[in-house]
């Protein structure tokens, strides 16, 4: 198994550092030319790893104002911790030695509310794959629900508070990389590996750290 080329800290801060420049507009676009595309012919070398949300709005490359070779990336709806996100994310740890995965929600998330439909006394039709992804997502709905209503065991969409299951959700996910994979789990143990649950605001193009597990500061 490779060792980390970099710290924890060094990865997250690369990646925080491209945020502000997407934030500011300051885009460098690096890593995106002919030499680049050359260097990597043979082989990659990613310091990061994101499991993601697949909606349209959240590539990861451009909110961390990244290029080719620098993340490995697997995203579905919801950002789903399954048997083939997990193993994609175990991949880039065993055998590419990232030394961070970022779990990357955002706001307004398409496939949250769906979840929080589906919780609801009238749940609205969705097909038989999609109702079984959701059903991922029902816990953090519940979870938030009771611990802010307590009025009926169906959820209110009017009332509950999309981007706060979200972030249970996406604390539900990083707990669940770990259980899943004593790979990743080991390596967070080591030391060598940080796990970063990120929520992105659509609008203001920040991308927020909600929770994380490892060594690593992301307040700073
Ligand atoms: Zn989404």
């Amino acid at each position: 198994m490779p060792s980390p080329r970099v710290t924890v800290q060094q990865a997250w801060d690369d990646l925080a550092q491209g945020n502000e420049r997407f934030m500011a507009g300051q885009l460098l676009h690096p890593q995106q030319n002919a030499a680049r595309r050359s260097e990597l012919r043979g082989s990659q070398a990613p310091n990061a790893a994101f499991l993601g949300c697949s909606d349209s709005r959240v590539a990861a490359e451009i909110l961390f104002d990244c290029g080719l070779g620098d993340l490995f990336v697997v995203r579905n709806i919801g950002q789903i911790a399954n048997d083939n996100t997990t193993a994609t994310m175990e991949y880039a740890v065993a055998e590419l030695g990232v030394a961070v995965i970022v779990v990357l929600a955002h706001g307004s998330c398409g496939a949250v509310k769906a979840a929080i439909d589906q919780t609801t006394a009238t749940p609205g039709e969705v097909t038989p794959a999609i109702k079984a992804e959701l059903r991922q997502i029902q816990p953090a709905v519940q979870q938030e629900w009771f611990a802010t209503q307590q009025v009926s065991p169906y959820v209110d969409a009017e009332h509950i508070d999309v981007d706060a299951v979200g972030r249970r959700h996406l604390d539900a996910t990083i707990n669940a990389l770990m259980r899943r994979s004593r790979v990743i789990s080991d390596a967070v143990a080591r030391g060598e590996l940080g796990i970063v649950g990120c929520q992105y605001q659509l609008e203001e193009g920040r991308v927020s750290p909600i929770s994380w597990v490892g060594q690593v500061d992301v307040t700073r």
